[in-house]
């Protein structure tokens, strides 16, 4: 037996301080005698850069490294979100019919022992057109009015309204970082990996660095990012793409300034469907993170600059545009031997629903879990770990899939071929085979494999205008008269709400403001 003493973590991108800061905590890494944790990362290769929104579950992960809410928002940059709003997704602009859908991050409201809704709404007990999500969760009429999800005596990462933040990618790493070091026991190394060297069992032995020579561990974690210098180049782990599925490939982004020191900032992700893909925009403290996701195989790269600069209009005169390349897919041995990837160096899904991010914090929480302290049980811990990922990425493809393919867009190629049977696969056909029938329900998903609860497939299901029809059952079904007092019920909450919750940006501002006079004080008496 020979015992894990030391994990070295090669990157310093959102994975690699992730990673780092959770790991520590977890192994509590600043005790001389537990599993030690290194990071090195390069002087001169950069970050992606781009990654600014994130999914619920960052809450518990910033909880769980101890990292101060307000210490978090100004160091990151960061606002809040509660949600995607979505635009032009089921049909194309100038076309009649709803051109928007929320999806909320609030589950639908079920009180308990009242009846569940979703029947209801599909029986037409809900007001009449009302959307889904309007009806069943006062979240959307919340950030339609400017609202935070919490109030600024609530404690960290806690408030009435599910949420998750937007941030500026390098500055959250930044924050990390320094939180990592200070707090956590993380040692950093600033160095460029150039070679690495196996055993002979084909274990990384060493890596070897241009400023600092060799560096070694008993556990190699890979967050180097697309470039998969250690789980990809030395560790030869092959890379599964799902392109045949989700057809983005490119991206091109932009940071905005806003206009006014106090525009308005929206407390949710815009995602606007275009003629190849669609653009992310996101409202940080001082500027807009912008983005057009597109494919390739469906447009060039001079034309999607093109229909971004439209959409951006005069806010993006005389600004540079960054262009990005990537792949959706995984490797399905992200765990090989000694090597772990964590991050864009084990696989990437497009950021429609933002799950880079998340799948980052699940890596870490199963590497944290499944952390074997002989390193002769590494091969089973790498089994279960790859097992898991898959069927995360699994599921989280087919989810994204239901954007594109329950569109009614045909008005250009990319859509019609997002449609098209042959590229949605099995699962997810068969999935919506049966919800033609009846709604999805808790019972259809293992939750610990998801990463989207029942509520965000409803969500997005009924917002992209699926139809689902119950009236054969409507018998089974005997509370329509509660039902609509339900929804009276939650557009009355969602009129409360408005008076307790504040302003979006006032929240942000104070929250910053106090952590900067609190940091103040704290200098004064040092
Ligand atoms: C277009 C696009 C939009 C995205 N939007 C979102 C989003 O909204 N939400 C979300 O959750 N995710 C999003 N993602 C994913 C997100 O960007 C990544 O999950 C996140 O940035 C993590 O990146 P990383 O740390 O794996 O890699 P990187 O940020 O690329 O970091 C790599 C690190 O490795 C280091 N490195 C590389 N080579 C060496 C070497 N030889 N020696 C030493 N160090 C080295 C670099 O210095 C750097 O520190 C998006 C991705 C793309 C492509």
């Amino acid at each position: 037996m020979a015992r894990l003493k030391k994990v070295l973590i090669v990157g310093g991108g959102t994975a690699g301080w992730l990673a780092a800061c959770y790991l520590a905590k977890a192994v509590n890494a600043r005790d001389p005698q537990g599993v030690q944790v290194h990071l090195v990362e390069s002087p001169d290769i950069g970050l992606l850069g781009v990654g600014e929104a994130t999914f619920p579950s960052i809450r518990g992960t910033l909880a769980a490294i101890g990292l101060d809410e307000r210490r978090f928002l100004v160091g990151a940059t960061a606002t809040y979100k509660q949600g995607i709003h979505y635009r032009h997704w089921v049909r194309p602009p100038g076309t009649p019919g709803a051109d928007h859908f929320f999806h909320p991050f609030n589950a639908p409201s079920q009180r308990p022992g009242g009846p569940e809704l979703l029947p209801y709404w599909l029986l037409g007990a809900a007001p009449e057109g009302m959307p889904f999500a309007d009806a069943v969760s006062m979240q959307t009429a919340l950030v339609d009015h400017g609202r935070g999800p919490k109030r600024f005596k609530d404690p960290d990462y806690q408030g009435p309204m599910n949420h998750a933040f937007h941030f500026d990618a390098a500055c959250f790493a930044r924050v990390l970082a320094e939180h990592g070091q200070e707090a956590l026991g993380v040692k950093r190394h600033v160095a460029t990996v150039e070679r690495t060297e196996l055993d002979e069992h084909g274990a990384i032995a060493r890596v070897v660095t241009r400023e600092l020579g060799e560096l070694t561990a008993d556990l190699y974690v890979d967050c180097t990012g697309l470039r998969g210098l250690l789980i990809g180049n030395v560790m030869q782990s092959p890379f599964k793409s799902r392109a045949d599925v989700l057809f983005a490939d490119r991206a091109v982004a932009m940071q905005v300034p806003y206009e006014k020191a106090d525009t308005p900032i929206p407390s949710y992700t815009i995602s606007t469907a275009q003629e190849a893909g669609w653009i992310w925009d996101i409202g940080l403290q001082k500027r807009r993170g912008v983005g057009y996701v597109y494919s390739s195989r469906h447009t060039s790269d001079e034309r999607a600059e093109q229909v971004f600069r439209g959409y951006l209009g005069a806010a993006a005169e005389g600004l540079k545009a960054m262009h990005i390349k990537f792949e959706t897919g995984y490797r399905p041995e992200h765990w090989r031997r000694n090597c772990v990837a964590v991050g864009l160096a084990g696989g990437f899904v497009e950021p429609l629903e933002s799950t880079g991010i998340a799948l980052i914090e699940l890596a870490t929480y199963l590497l944290t879990h499944l952390l074997p302290s002989d390193t002769d049980e590494m091969e089973r811990a790498a089994r279960h770990f790859n097992e898991m990922m898959i069927a995360r990425y699994d599921r989280i493809i087919d989810f994204i899939k239901m954007h594109y393919c329950l569109s009614q867009r045909r008005d250009s190629a990319f859509w019609i071929d997002n449609t098209d049977a042959a590229s949605i696969p099995a699962t997810l056909q068969d999935k919506l085979a049966q919800w033609k029938h009846r709604p999805p329900h808790r019972l259809d998903f293992i939750s610990d494999l998801e990463m989207f609860l029942v509520s965000s497939w409803q969500y997005v299901l009924y917002g992209m205008e699926f139809k689902t029809d119950i009236s054969a059952m409507r018998s089974a079904y005997p509370r329509m008269e509660e039902a609509r007092q339900e929804f009276r019920n939650i557009q009355l909450a969602a009129s409360q709400a408005l008076q307790d919750l504040p302003d979006h940006r006032a929240l942000v501002e104070r929250m910053c403001q106090e952590y900067r006079e609190r940091a103040g004080r704290q200098n004064a008496v040092a």
